[in-house]
């Protein structure tokens, strides 16, 4: 557990109660969490982030975890000697490294997030795009980003073709916390490792979600000089892609939270896995982590 330091009662009453507008705003809203980066590695983090989620779910907050699994993946597929190949950001997907995507991200990782929720105190249900016939997807058309008359060939990269969320609103209702790994299938039943970001933005946008938060591994989106953009709009997010300062996964990460945000969203974020209790801090105070994705 972190240290914290000691705090007097009165100190202590006045946070709480600071959390009551929040509380009253957010009651019944949906609200979709990418669970990614460091928040999902470092075991200290990660109980906090299970902790937080349950306290969401008992004041009456909806959340949806959408997990990813990026280092969890490259760690399999270098044990069985496979040297992971990304281009503009997504993952390059033979039969063989999709098998291990569909063990790695349903197997190992949803699990262990369906684990620490309950272990929290939450009731947790690991549900991959196959289930309730919940993400389908085709082959994604690359288009090189430099080039579009040039296409890449990532193998079994998912786009996603539609959301059927009634499997996530059902669980939703009965108290349980849904947790999502990024994988759909297709016409013929074949799988689709799809981009977590994207996943998650797009089951924000079915569901109705009031808030997307997306944790990840640095402070937020970042400018050339290294310096964290608090804001960004359309506008400037289109600059920054123009210019180069967003690259890897930053690509997906920041169309998804782009796309979440025109199709009514109320509030995208990209914000710091690594600050303890950081969905906490972003949904019941004040405080603000991280980027924040403007439509306009
Ligand atoms: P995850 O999806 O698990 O949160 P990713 O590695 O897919 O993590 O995406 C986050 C990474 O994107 C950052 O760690 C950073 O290396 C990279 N990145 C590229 N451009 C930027 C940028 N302009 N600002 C911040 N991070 C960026
Ligand atoms: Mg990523």
């Amino acid at each position: 557990m972190t240290e914290v330091t000691p705090i007097t009662p009165p100190a202590q009453a006045q946070i709480l109660a600071q959390a009551l507008p929040y509380i009253r705003k957010y009651h019944g809203k949906t609200m979709v969490i990418k669970y990614g980066g460091n928040a999902m590695t470092d075991p200290a983090l990660q109980q906090a982030f299970a902790e937080d989620v349950v306290l969401l779910k008992l004041v009456g907050i909806n959340p949806v975890v959408v997990h990813g699994g990026g280092p969890q993946i490259e760690g399999l597929l270098k044990r069985l000697g496979k040297k992971g190949e990304f281009i503009q950001g997504m993952r390059v997907t033979d039969a063989e490294t999709m098998e291990v995507v569909e063990w790695v991200l349903a197997g190992e990782v949803q699990q262990d997030i369906v684990g620490l929720i309950n272990q929290a105190g939450g009731k947790a249900v690991g549900l991959t795009g196959r289930d309730g016939a919940m993400i389908r997807a085709q082959k994604l058309k690359m288009l090189d980003s430099a080039d579009p008359s040039k296409e890449h060939d990532v193998g079994q990269v998912g786009d996603i073709v539609s959301i059927d969320p009634s499997v996530v609103k059902a669980l939703q209702d009965d108290a349980f916390i849904p947790v999502v790994s990024p994988i759909g299938f297709g016409e013929n039943n074949e799988s689709y490792n799809i981009n977590a970001d994207v996943v998650a933005a797009k089951l924000a946008t079915v569901l109705k979600a009031e808030k997307l938060l997306m944790l990840t591994n640095i402070s937020g989106v970042l400018n050339k000089a290294g310096e964290l953009l608090t804001d960004l709009t359309a506008r400037r997010i289109d600059e920054l892609f123009t210019d180069g300062t967003i690259s890897g996964g930053m690509l997906p990460k920041i169309s998804g939270a782009l796309d979440a945000a025109k199709s009514g969203v109320n509030a995208v974020h990209i914000i710091d896995g690594r600050v303890p209790h950081v969905l906490l801090l972003e949904i019941l105070t004040e405080q603000a982590f991280g980027t924040m994705i403007r439509s306009h």
